[in-house]
């Protein structure tokens, strides 16, 4: 054996997985159980008391999950990671790691719908409470920080505008706030963005969308990058005090640069219970398998998309880091050199009712709440996934009523511009 590490690819096909050692089998088992057989009664105390690492039962870890978590972290350059059943769900155990009743977190503006959200009212009924900052103005996430903020939360690249964050320039903010830096890289991947090498402390994911990569199948997860001092300053009681669930352990000092991933699985998904299912857990593996390739292709098909857009009549801006106008292009050229990823958005002459129409007249990309499959896909952002939101906010988030947002697929790209060619024209 070479003492050489491996590449990315390699690792996407490889990391974690083993030949199964009963059968040979060379594709990673569905281990489609619940619980698991302890050797003896010292055995189960010890998997109980944290003092040995073993399977239990499912909704705490899963040999298939395992195989998934060790390939993520391994892609993202982090200590460990921990699946859960949705990107969502990753959100949630990641903040009740790090917040108590009353705490606040600073999340950058330009978010994915969902987790606008999910910060705005489903956090507000645990007494978490989000300040927005705008990612275009590091200044606005230093002017937010407060005794109380325990985490910064951003996006590598920002939904729906595929605009391209400034990882490091936050990191150095949360860095001197003595907070993590949480980033959401769903829409890059780690294949274009990995952003722990930027400074990131902990790393989230949708799997549903470019990890697994084929539209079928929902997971999330959490990877920590084993960076962050969880004992200095006493802000983070869950993982520098002792816990009384587990004998009095500490889980930093016990765990070390895995403590937070620990945290996650033994405190979070074991009590809040948002477990990824085994069979979810080998789609997405099966996914991950084949992810630089689908990236390559995502990136190349959304940058000749984009191109055309740009020079359509009918068009009136197109937002896309990729293209050397873009106001981001600076920032995906240091950030994302390999590409500018495959969601972006661009904005009609006609406005609103145009937007609308041309989503009804696209026949190969379908209309529909998702991004990361390998199918295309449309939506408009004002009438869906950021409705919610008053018009300043959604001006504000990047999803004005003229905007509509594509997700570009693998398919040909001459396929795709014939088929926005015949909406935007008739
Ligand atoms: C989809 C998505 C989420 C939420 O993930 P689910 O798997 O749908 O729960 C979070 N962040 C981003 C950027 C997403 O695209």
């Amino acid at each position: 054996m070479s003492d050489r590490l491996p590449g990315f690819s390699t690792l996407a096909v490889h990391a974690g997985a083993q030949p199964d050692p009963t059968t040979g089998a060379r594709a990673t088992p569905i281990y489609q159980t619940t619980s698991f057989v302890f050797n003896d009664a010292d055995h189960a105390a010890s998997l109980f008391g944290l003092q040995a690492f073993g399977n239990i039962y499912t909704r705490i870890g899963n040999p298939t999950n395992a195989v998934l978590e060790e390939r993520v972290a391994a892609l993202e350059g982090g200590t460990a990671a921990l699946a859960v059943a949705s990107g969502h769900a990753a959100q949630v155990v990641v903040l009740q790691q790090l917040l108590q009743p009353g705490d606040e977190f600073i999340a950058a503006r330009k978010l994915y719908g969902g987790s606008i959200n999910q910060f705005t009212h489903a956090f507000k009924s645990f007494g978490w409470n989000v300040v927005w900052a705008d990612p275009d103005d590091i200044a606005s996430f230093e002017r937010a920080v407060t005794p109380r903020t325990k985490a910064i939360f951003i996006e590598s690249i920002a939904n729906p505008a595929g605009s391209i964050t400034d990882i490091e320039a936050i990191s150095t903010v949360a860095r001197k706030a003595g907070v993590p830096l949480i980033v959401d890289n769903t829409l890059a991947s780690p294949y274009l963005i990995r952003p722990i090498d930027h400074g990131a402390d902990i790393v989230v994911h949708s799997l549903t969308k470019f990890l697994g990569g084929h539209g079928n199948s929902l997971g999330g997860i959490i990877v920590d990058a084993g960076t962050f001092d969880w004992s200095a300053g006493g802000k983070y009681p869950m993982l520098s005090e002792p816990r009384p669930e587990y004998h009095g352990i500490r889980l930093q000092e016990t765990f070390g640069n895995f403590a937070f991933a620990i945290a996650c699985r033994v405190l979070g998904l074991r009590d809040l219970g948002p477990a990824l299912s085994p069979f979810n857990a080998f789609m997405i593996l099966t996914g991950i398998e084949t992810l630089p390739l689908r990236m390559q292709k995502h990136c190349e098909n959304a940058k000749a998309v984009a191109e055309f857009l740009a020079g359509h009549p009918a068009v009136a801006s197109v937002s896309y880091a990729g293209l050397p106008s873009d106001k981001y292009n600076q920032l995906a050229r240091k950030y994302a050199p390999k590409g500018a990823g495959a969601v972006f958005t661009f904005s009609l002459k006609g406005g609103y009712d145009a937007g609308v129409s041309l989503v009804s007249k696209l026949q190969l990309f379908s209309h529909l709440a998702n991004v990361g499959d390998t199918r295309s896909l449309v939506i408009h952002p004002a009438s869906t996934t950021h409705s919610q939101l008053d018009d300043a906010a959604k001006i504000k988030s990047g999803a004005g009523p003229d905007v509509v947002r594509l997700s570009v697929g693998i398919e040909d790209k001459e396929d795709l511009i014939a088929d926005l060619e015949q909406a935007l024209g008739a």
